[in-house]
């Protein structure tokens, strides 16, 4: 439509703000940086502002934004990010606000123009939606039903990326594990990989989510035998303890777990494991958390990514007893993440020492340590370096580490 972008909100003739829903903290600053628009509309009140994303696919955020956030003049859900030009004009010509968040189980939309960020690392959509219903989780009300990419659409952006000279390749959905289930064709995620790791050229395949509830021991053997695929694992298990992960709707018990992960660990010795654990799940009492901090000691995640529950309007644990109080789960939140934290530093330091092949993939700002790098199982490490090794693979000595990076030399 012959825009351009500015990061200047004033000069802007369009401003779109992109929201997410998983938890209450990001809407709130949704709300905050919404409203702060009210100076830009009225420095140059015919400036379009632009309400998007899971955020607003919720019925009851949507209500707050018509009656409250009049300087908003389109709001659209996710399914409908395809119209978006459609909308926008509608706008323009018609004069009058435009909200479009119909509830839709949604579709698989092809040839959407895409404009990526870097040159390096690309994320590549595979599918859509979830069906998992887990009950604190808002995603499969917002995102509608797990849809997947035919493997042959996937296969040319993929192939696309490798031509642009993309190095890393990260595959997304919201349970990857379950890609091809809703196809007629017999493909699932692991031959799905197997496909990506046959396009010649030289680049890492990741993937993000995995649910544990059906990770296969087919995909830890593929991505033992592609020689592409970073021995890489996020496998979000979200609690230690059988009765919450049961009243999470989760599928999978702690026994189940830990079998995956040690059958995972068997295939790819040098995994680099991640995972996602939520604290203060309604209920959850105090040795039933002492159960997650266990776990974590057990598993020895490389990294964790840890949140404190957050209650989500329409989901099923949003009406389940919730007796503790902010305080007692903060405690719980700040004991966990310094397990997380330790054990994180400990992995770190065992890199001392080693080489380690690294993809560079930008720049820090910073004068020492100028460039940042990847391993192959994901972890950031810091070099020094010319600008002009940012794309390549390089050999590199770790020579310090501390729990969030590691610290390296170009051999
Ligand atoms: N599909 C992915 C996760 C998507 S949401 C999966 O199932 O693993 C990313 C993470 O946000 C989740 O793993 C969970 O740990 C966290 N999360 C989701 N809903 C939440 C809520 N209501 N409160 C706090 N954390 C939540
Ligand atoms: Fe949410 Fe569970 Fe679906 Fe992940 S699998 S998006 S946590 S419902």
């Amino acid at each position: 439509m012959g825009y351009g972008f500015t990061q200047n909100e004033f000069e802007a003739d369009v401003i779109v703000v992109n929201t997410c829903a998983v938890r209450e903290h990001a809407e709130m600053r949704v709300l905050g940086n919404v409203g702060a628009l009210n100076h830009t509309k009225k420095a140059k009140p015919e400036q379009i502002i632009a309400v998007c994303g899971c955020m607003v696919q919720q019925e009851h955020m949507t209500e707050k934004i018509k009656k409250s956030y009049p300087i908003v003049d389109l709001v659209f859900g996710p399914h409908e990010l395809w119209r978006f030009p459609e909308l926008l004009l509608d706008v323009m010509t018609r004069h009058k606000r435009v909200f479009a968040t119909a509830r839709d189980d949604g579709a698989v939309t092809e040839g959407i123009p895409l404009r990526r960020d870097g040159k390096v690392k690309a994320w590549l959509s595979i599918m859509y939606g979830c069906n998992n219903f887990c009950t604190y989780c808002i995603v499969p009300y917002v995102r509608g039903r797990e849809r997947s990419r035919l493997p042959e659409d996937i296969l040319a952006e993929a192939r696309q990326l490798v031509a642009a000279g993309y190095k890393d390749i990260t595959l997304l959905g919201q349970n990857v594990n379950s890609y091809g289930k809703d196809l007629d064709s017999e493909t699932d995620f692991a031959d799905l990989i197997r496909m990506v790791n046959d396009i010649p050229g030289d680049f890492l395949i990741r993937f993000m989510t995995s649910h544990p509830k059906d990770a296969t021991e087919k995909l830890f053997r593929t991505m033992a035998e592609c020689e592409k695929c970073a021995h890489q694992l996020h496998l979000p298990v979200q609690a230690g303890n059988d009765r919450i992960l049961k009243a999470m709707n989760r599928h999978y018990d702690r026994e189940k777990y830990l079998t995956q992960v040690q059958l995972a660990r068997q295939y790819m010795p040098d995994l680099v494991l991640t995972t996602d654990i939520i604290v203060g799940f309604p209920g959850e009492t105090e040795e039933e958390f002492e159960e997650t901090i266990s776990l974590c000691e057990e598993v020895r995640f490389d990294a964790m990514f840890t949140f404190i529950y957050s209650k989500r309007v329409g989901t099923p644990a949003a009406s389940m007893p919730d007796p503790f109080t902010r305080e007692e789960k903060q405690k719980h939140f700040d004991r966990l993440t310094e397990v997380a934290n330790r054990i994180s530093g400990e992995k770190h330091a065992a890199y001392i020492g080693t080489h380690q092949r690294v993809l560079i993939d930008g720049e820090t700002g910073r004068d020492e340590y100028n460039l940042s790098a990847r391993t192959n199982g994901g972890r950031l490490v810091h070099l020094k370096g010319e600008a002009e090794l940012i794309g390549q693979f390089r050999n590199v000595v770790i020579t310090g580490g501390n729990t969030w990076a590691l610290y390296g030399e170009v051999e």
